[in-house]
């Protein structure tokens, strides 16, 4: 039996053409037809499920396109940003890179994202102690779960300050009818091996004008200004995504729906495997028709005072049986690194951590493999 992997890459069959095309064409360096090729893909995607105009820019990765958005909105030194504690460190580390201090809000039970209510008060509080406003608000779609969009947005107008949406693991996810990554005034996407699709490391800038995204384009190209020598004005990044990636890029957009489906129905199929298992819960919002999540990863929580096994002891038993599975997001505001940053926490994100584990869910997966997985987990004792 081979070994089942928590998420791996899975190319559709057409990538191969797009870099071989790239490599006969010789436009085997950043930039070139594959990348705006990609972005077009990405674009016409995004516009079948939302009504505003939106412009993928395709980049290096999904960390460099958190810190584009926010140069765009000008954090910087000293600035303060909200930012989803239950989350991966590379949302909130470009907010250091700018120099800015991290917010971090706890969740909510119900989509293990940031929560409005904690998110209202903390940038009251904000206001209170240091008489500015947070420069931007950086909610997380954990696993491909929405996070509360309608509110959190309503709050951010409220108070006026910008949203950028770490979409990293929600390519696909629908909150009310609206593809994730398309409420912010920008939304990110990761096209790293084990996300959604793969450009083997990549990532998007999701803007609502050309406008911006021409902004993004020159940032991402060392802010070069249009004259025949090299002009410089302000400081620039080479963040573009090379053109070689890009054609895996616009193989994987001719396979994304396909993917999206798939973990959908792994997600469904281990929810009924694992069915009546007392203490271990496969986990998923409530049921309500606002969230459609993509599943990226499928989690589940262990209630060991029901089962006698920590979710840590569930982890090392599936790993016996090769299968690699994984813990949940350490919250970031438990991170030693992060331990300077205020935070405005109610428990949630630490108790899910403690309980919680990734299972595997990776769009190559087979019924076989899934249920292998269960029977394995149904054997732990
Ligand atoms: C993967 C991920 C990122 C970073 O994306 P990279 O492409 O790896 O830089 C950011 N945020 C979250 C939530 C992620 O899961």
């Amino acid at each position: 039996m081979s070994k089942i992997w928590l998420s791996l890459a899975h190319m559709g069959g057409s990538e191969q053409e797009f870099v071989r095309e790239a490599f006969e064409t010789n436009w085997v360096v950043p930039l070139g037809p594959n990348v705006d090729g990609f972005e077009h893909d990405l674009s016409q995607w995004l516009s079948t499920h939302c009504d505003q105009e939106v412009h993928a820019v395709a980049l290096s990765s999904g960390t460099a396109a958190i810190h584009l958005a926010l140069i765009m909105l000008g954090v910087s030194k000293g600035d303060e940003v909200i930012c989803q504690s239950f989350t991966f460190a590379a949302s909130a580390n470009p907010i250091c890179y700018q120099g800015a201090t991290p917010i971090f809000v706890d969740s909510e039970p119900d989509t293990w994202n940031m929560d409005p209510i904690l998110l209202e008060q903390a940038i009251c509080d904000r206001m209170k102690q240091t008489g500015l406003k947070p420069k931007a608000i950086l909610p997380v779609h954990l696993y491909g779960t929405p996070a509360r969009m309608n509110e959190i947005c309503d709050i951010a107008s409220r108070y006026g300050i910008p949203v950028v949406e770490d979409a990293a693991e929600a390519m696909g996810a629908v909150y009310d009818g609206r593809y994730c990554g398309t409420f912010g005034q920008y939304g990110i996407f990761s096209f790293n091996g084990n996300k959604m699709i793969t450009t083997s490391g990549g990532g998007a800038l999701l803007c609502h004008t050309e406008e911006e995204a021409q902004r993004v384009k020159f940032y991402a190209t060392q802010a070069r200004e249009p004259f025949p020598w090299y002009q410089h004005e302000q400081i620039g990044y080479n963040y573009r995504l090379s053109n070689v990636s890009a054609g895996i890029g616009r193989g994987q957009m001719r396979v994304v729906d396909n993917h999206i489906a798939h973990r959908r129905a792994i997600h469904r199929l281990y929810t009924e495997l694992l069915a009546g298992l007392p203490g271990i819960t496969v986990v998923e919002p409530k049921k309500s028709t606002i969230f459609l999540p993509n599943y990226w990863l499928t989690t589940i929580k262990v209630d060991s005072n029901e089962t006698s096994f920590s979710a840590l002891q569930l982890m090392q038993h599936l790993a016996k049986a090769d299968i690699e599975t994984r813990p949940l997001w350490k919250p970031l505001h438990l991170q030693p690194v992060f331990s300077s940053s205020p935070t405005y926490v109610n428990g949630v994100s630490e108790a899910l951590f403690n309980c919680g584990l990734c299972l595997p869910s990776g769009s190559m997966m087979t019924c076989e493999d899934v249920m292998r997985v269960a029977d394995t987990i149904r054997s732990m004792r």
